[in-house]
């Protein structure tokens, strides 16, 4: 003996219209195969129970023949196997109790185009320079990006005619029930008629070509702060494809690449250079011009007893902080320049030099020898 149908709603007998379609709705989504906790079997036997009472509780005729002569009265309505989706029929039904299920459950992708929703968001390279760093930059640059067709006011028409879509009302989507071996499966998809957009039109837009949208290139002007790090990314918020009926439009990202630079190497807001230096002014002591990357000749001094490879320090001309008035430094590494070819003159110097500091060499080489034999 079937359960009675009131009973499998949880309503009374004397429930109105309404009362039956809320219960129906939220049995439905409780019970549903795809969402249900419970095993298939389960859940699938509860889901044609429930929609089995609904079918015949919500249409008034049936309702009254169940009243009468209960589960008889409505029993050749679904055969051997009892309730048969393919017998639902009020499509209208059908998406008013799932519109806002499915849009709920599977978010923005199942989300028909015939309804509000954000743009695309866009991204952008924007290769700058460690002077850009330096400096900070506003730079323009041109987005190609989609936005609505003006001839047509986006709905895809010509002149901006259109009809509702009679294949999903306007709804942008279908629900079709198909029978699979594990039951009756609803699933949702976009109107193969309007392609999601709800709307019809007898003749497309020749500007956009029925799309409703057009790509066009923006100009945009970017502020670049300065300090910016290679890798980081810029919002500009509503510069990315134009919103879909009405819905905001998409953000655009700006990816900021910094090339490197021949002379300087940046190292987080310190940078990195190198100068060339005499043996004697390494002995000596002395003073180097170095150039900083903002074109600065700076005196440098040179310690004297200096090795090579020290790194000197030229303290607050490094990359600016971000958010921030300071700056780092900039590192200077000293080498010396060995001359390849030398005047009769110097060679006469250097081998006085040699011999002057000779005591050192020449114990180091006897060290040598005696080790060798
Ligand atoms: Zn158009
Ligand atoms: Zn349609």
């Amino acid at each position: 003996m079937p359960r009675d149908y009131y009973e499998i709603l949880g309503v009374e007998k004397t429930a109105d219209a309404d009362t039956i379609k809320k219960a129906y709705r939220s049995l439905a989504k409780k019970y549903h195969p795809d969402v249900s906790t419970d095993p298939k079997e389960v859940a699938e036997a509860k889901f044609k129970e429930i929609s089995e009472a609904y079918e015949v509780l919500s249409d008034p005729e049936k309702r009254k023949l169940y009243d009468q002569y209960g589960h008889e009265g409505v029993s050749q309505q679904f055969g051997q196997d009892g309730f048969q989706w393919s017998d639902f029929t009020r499509a209208d039904d059908i998406s008013d109790i799932f519109g806002d299920f499915f849009g709920g459950m599977f978010g923005g992708g199942r989300r028909s185009r015939s309804s509000p929703n954000q743009g695309e968001s866009l991204v952008y390279d924007l290769e700058v320079t460690l002077k850009d760093v330096l400096n900070g930059k506003s730079e323009n640059i041109d987005v190609p990006r989609s936005v609505q067709c003006s001839a047509c006011n986006g709905t895809g028409g010509k002149g901006g005619k259109v009809n509702t879509c009679r294949t999903c009302g306007g709804q942008g989507q279908v629900q079709s029930v198909q029978r699979t071996p594990f039951g009756n499966m609803m699933s949702v998809r976009d109107c193969p008629d309007c392609r999601g957009r709800g709307k019809t039109f007898a003749e497309k837009c020749p500007d956009c070509r029925g799309s409703g949208r057009i790509t066009k290139e923006a100009h945009i002007s970017l502020n670049i702060p300065k300090g910016i790090e290679d890798g980081m990314r810029l919002r500009v918020t509503g510069e990315g494809n134009a919103g879909y009926n009405g819905g905001p439009s998409g953000d655009l990202f700006v990816n900021i690449h910094v090339r490197d630079d021949k002379v300087f190497q940046r190292d987080g807001s310190n940078l990195w250079t190198g100068i060339t230096t005499s043996y004697p002014k390494l002995v000596l002591g002395g003073e180097e011009i170095v150039s900083t990357l903002e074109g600065e000749k700076v005196s440098l001094r040179i310690p004297a007893g200096t090795a090579v490879g020290t790194v000197l320090r030229i303290s607050g001309k490094g990359l600016p902080r971000l958010n921030s008035t300071t700056r780092g430094d900039l590192l200077v590494r000293v080498s010396v320049d060995v001359p390849k070819k030398v005047s009769e003159e110097q060679k006469e110097l250097l081998m006085k030099l040699d011999a002057a500091a000779g005591t050192k060499t020449s114990k180091k080489k006897s060290a040598f020898n005696k080790f060798k034999t």
